[in-house]
């Protein structure tokens, strides 16, 4: 075997040596960059699901730093390139993936310098996108028609026509060989005195089967291997082979692959990581799960045992669950969670979770007198009225006087940041009084200037829009007027060009909670 196990120590973090591939243990205090907090995930006992006659365990990958299991891979797969030569440096990254993968690449890429190119099936959550180009990478979206084949696919031909260092998380060796060299050894570690009966994964790659299930047989062959895949998507349970190329490479979907909730999980054909342990009988028992079982598991960890974890870290513990209901007396089972629930808002997970108040949180609100939405009034502040300063309304006069299109603001409010998408959009030119600038804390002149807007427009709120030094209103008047097109005959008049053509609902421009229809 290509990998070498070794006991991880607590607080410890295992690199590779970049020259020779050889482990590396740094030690505990301030870490050399985030790449030395992967890893070294915790194993958490479950106290308040499932038969008292055995004990569950969960091993949540979401403890890395982007928050999965692959960040493992990611790791490997880069430093793995960087050792033997294939990967140069300042060489665009270029990978097919259901998104942690990118998520931490991303992460490695930034921490190392490498520009990084996703490509990912259109249907994997818009929350895995984001933080992907939030950390860099450029992200290009294959059709969901396509499945995993295409993303994979269209990677190939990225890399190939660029040049570009192709990270095969699917065939990858460093994928498996980091779990046998990290998670096997941090699972064997934590059970050494105690003793593991079951160990419960799925698949996506087959990284994590793969090089745990290897180590595992090995030095702790009392543990079941137990593989749990959706139960519309039996792929490695039918038994039916994967058709392969002459390369060994898979050449047409898996005749069981459906479309299904999990993840991440159970691609459209078996990859080489996920054959491998196939091929080495290592695989004990395979546990199929229900999409709404996974579902349901995920809301019990978070609401019983306070776990946040994705749906394929659901899917699993519900395996376990299945698992524990005829295991032995005695049986110590572990579950693999590979991500955190944060990346799944926009999916099923969520389907059920309102956003508005439910009538029991309502009755809550109504338990006290303040701060309600049924009764008027209820926040407002009964400021008494104040006399303007000179300054201020000299001040104000002014630049009512000079600038056509004047928005008195905060630097950093929903309502103001709303009007400004929508000026912009609309290509209408404005000048904006950021109240809450710096520019403007000397002897309080934003405060003044507030003063001078209240006894003018009578509003306490901001913003406050002015066209041609007439009062517009707040920024629902101001939204409005741009709907019945009011704003634009106010706007003409005064000279100001823009694009009267613009037709977008105002309302739209401001963030969905604060949407009023
Ligand atoms: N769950 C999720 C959410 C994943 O992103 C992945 C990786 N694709 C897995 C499970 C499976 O891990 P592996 O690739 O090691 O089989």
């Amino acid at each position: 075997m290509s990998y070498s196990p070794i006991h991880t120590q607590m607080n410890a973090v295992v690199r590779l040596d970049p020259a020779g591939q050889k482990d590396t243990v740094a030690m505990s205090g301030p870490r050399n960059s985030i790449l030395d907090t992967v890893g070294q995930t915790p194993i958490v006992r479950i106290n308040n699901i499932g038969p008292k006659h055995v004990t569950l365990y969960a091993k949540l990958e979401a403890f890395n730093p982007l928050g999965s299991v692959k960040d493992r891979f990611a790791l490997a797969a880069i430093e793995t390139a960087e050792a033997n030569g294939t990967l140069k440096p300042g060489q665009t990254v270029i990978e097919a993936t259901s998104g942690n993968t990118g998520i931490g690449l991303a992460m490695v890429c930034a921490a190392k310098g490498y520009p990084l190119v996703v490509t990912m099936a259109e249907n994997f959550s818009v929350e895995r996108r984001k933080l992907m180009r939030f950390l860099g990478a450029r992200v290009i979206l294959t059709p969901a028609a396509e499945k995993g084949s295409g993303m994979i696919a269209k990677a190939e031909e990225l890399a190939e026509k660029h040049g570009w260092f192709l990270a095969r998380q699917f065939e990858n060796e460093a994928n498996a060989d980091m779990h046998s060299r990290t998670t096997a050894q941090e699972i064997l570690n934590d059970f050494i005195e105690i003793g593991l009966d079951y160990w419960v994964s799925g698949f996506g790659t087959g990284g994590t089967l793969k090089g745990v299930s290897r180590v595992l047989r090995a030095e702790s062959p009392n543990t079941k291997i137990v593989v749990t895949e959706p139960d519309n998507v039996p792929i490695l349970s039918s038994g039916i082979a994967q058709e392969r190329d002459d390369e060994g490479r898979p050449s047409v979907s898996h005749p069981m692959f459906r479309p299904h909730l999990m993840q991440g999980w159970s691609p459209d054909f078996i990859p080489k990581l996920a054959q491998d342990a196939l091929d080495a009988d290592v695989i004990d028992a395979y546990q199929p799960i229900a999409g709404s079982d996974a579902l349901q598991a995920s809301r019990d960890l978070a609401q019983k045992e306070g776990i946040f974890c994705g749906i394929s870290g659901g899917a699993t513990f519900a395996a376990a669950l299945k698992l524990a209901e005829t295991a032995p007396e005695g049986s110590r089972i572990l579950a693999m969670i590979p991500d955190t629930g944060e990346r799944y808002m926009t999916t099923p997970l969520f389907e059920d979770i309102a956003e508005t108040m439910s009538d029991e949180e309502m009755e809550i609100s109504r338990s006290t007198p303040r701060y309600r939405f049924d009764i008027s009034g209820g926040t407002a502040i009964d400021a008494p009225e104040e006399e303007a300063k000179p300054h201020a309304t000299a001040f104000v006069e002014k630049v009512l006087a000079e600038q056509p299109v004047v928005m008195f603001a905060l630097e950093w409010c929903e309502f103001c940041w709303s009007v400004r998408k929508m000026f912009a959009e609309a290509g209408i030119p404005y000048h904006s009084v950021d109240l809450d600038s710096v520019a403007l804390q000397d002897n309080n002149l934003g405060g003044d200037i507030r003063v001078v807007l209240r006894n003018l427009t009578g509003a306490p709120t901001i913003p406050q829009i002015f066209v041609a030094g007439k009062h517009i209103g707040g920024a629902t008047e101001t939204f409005d007027a741009f709907n019945d097109r009011s704003i634009h005959d106010r706007l003409t008049e005064a000279g100001v060009a823009f694009d009267a053509d613009m037709q977008r609902d105002a309302y739209s421009f401001l963030p969905t909670w604060l949407h009023p229809r």
